[in-house]
């Protein structure tokens, strides 16, 4: 049973990191961003009350996001473990996660932070802008986003460094480079990753 949580400024590749690390330990990856994107647009009722949030790069409430994540991690397939990527972020975040996990009797095993250089990041944002068209990758909405995560997100690290789960794992190199950093680093902490099928 893994419980993961990977941070990290947008452009940094968490996204694609996570799912990578969630295959190699079989669990859930659960992206905020990627259900409200998907709510978005299957014009669901959750998907209109945050499409104009999303596409200004702004966050949605806590209640509204803590919720949705309390509903995702109350599905069958979350029950063995998950990795999350994208929540929390904030403090507040991190409060309701505790303390639904804690009703539980859970706790968050290890925090990946990816670390990757500003520049690189927004080089890395304007190229997806251009090949899938985000609304919400335009280079000020960018800036706003990387702010937001200066300010609310990288707090949340301290909370669970003071803990000693946080891996910091540098996030630039090749994709594999960066799963195998990764997944060296979880196992040292003696997270096993199950027996390949
Ligand atoms: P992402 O793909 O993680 O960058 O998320 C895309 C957008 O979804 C963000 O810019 C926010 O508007 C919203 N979002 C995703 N996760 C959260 C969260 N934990 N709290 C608030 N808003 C979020």
């Amino acid at each position: 049973m893994t419980r993961l949580l990977i941070v990290g400024p947008q452009g940094s590749g968490k996204g694609t990191q996570g799912v990578r690390i969630a295959q190699a330990f079989g669990i859930p990856a659960i992206s905020t961003g990627d259900v409200f994107r998907a709510a978005v647009a299957a014009g669901t009722e959750l998907g209109e009350q945050v499409k104009a949030i999303i596409e200004a790069g702004d966050l949605v409430s806590d209640e509204l996001t803590s919720a949705v994540v309390r509903d995702r991690l109350s599905h069958a397939d979350a029950q063995g473990g998950f990795l999350l990527d994208g929540y929390p972020r904030n403090l507040t975040q991190v409060m309701h996660l505790e303390e639904f996990l804690e009703g539980r009797d859970e706790s968050l095993d290890a925090v990946i932070e990816l670390s990757v250089p500003r520049d690189e990041s927004i080089a890395r944002l304007s190229l997806r802008a251009q090949e899938q068209g985000r609304t919400d990758d335009t280079e000020e909405v960018i800036a706003n986003r990387l702010a937001i995560y200066e300010r609310e997100t990288a707090p949340i690290l301290g909370v669970y460094g003071t803990r000693g789960i946080v891996d910091a794992v540098d996030g630039v190199g090749s994709l594999d480079e960066i799963t195998d950093r990764i997944v060296a680093s979880l196992e040292a902490r003696g997270l096993a990753r199950p027996a390949a099928a």
